[in-house]
């Protein structure tokens, strides 16, 4: 289902813009507009979900099937050495668009805890 005021509904539309690296009927992957690392990505179902919070039993085949994609695209992108997989849920965790992503950052070594 499409939220019309939603940005990655949006995106997802055509309505606005994106880096398009991946489709399928059920997900989209587009490069984040403020890479955090040489590669950055996002992976969001195309259904609107408002975030981690959102995942139900009803809707959870999504995930499922992102985290299969999310390897392939990764190894077309180069990422043999590793790579993060993130998804912000809420404040605390600075999620700032309330429609489920999963950012993958890659291309350099990364420190933990994340901050
Ligand atoms: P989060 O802050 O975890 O909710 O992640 C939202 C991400 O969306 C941020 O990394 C933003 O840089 C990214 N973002 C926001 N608008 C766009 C856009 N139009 N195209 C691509 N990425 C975007
Ligand atoms: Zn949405």
């Amino acid at each position: 289902m499409r939220d019309d005021n939603c940005l990655f509904c949006k995106i997802v539309g055509g309505d606005i813009p994106s880096n398009k690296l991946y489709e399928d009927e059920l997900c989209y992957a587009f490069y984040d507009i403020a890479p955090q690392a040489p590669t950055h990505f996002l992976v969001i179902p195309k259904t609107h979900i408002s975030g981690c919070n959102g995942v139900t039993e009803e809707n959870s085949a999504v995930v499922a099937h992102i985290f299969e994609v999310i390897p392939r695209i990764a190894a077309a992108e180069g990422l043999a050495g590793g790579y993060r997989v993130v998804s912000n849920c809420g404040a605390d965790a600075g999620q700032t668009v309330p429609h489920l992503h999963f950012h993958i950052l890659g291309g350099r070594a990364m420190g933990w805890p994340p901050g």
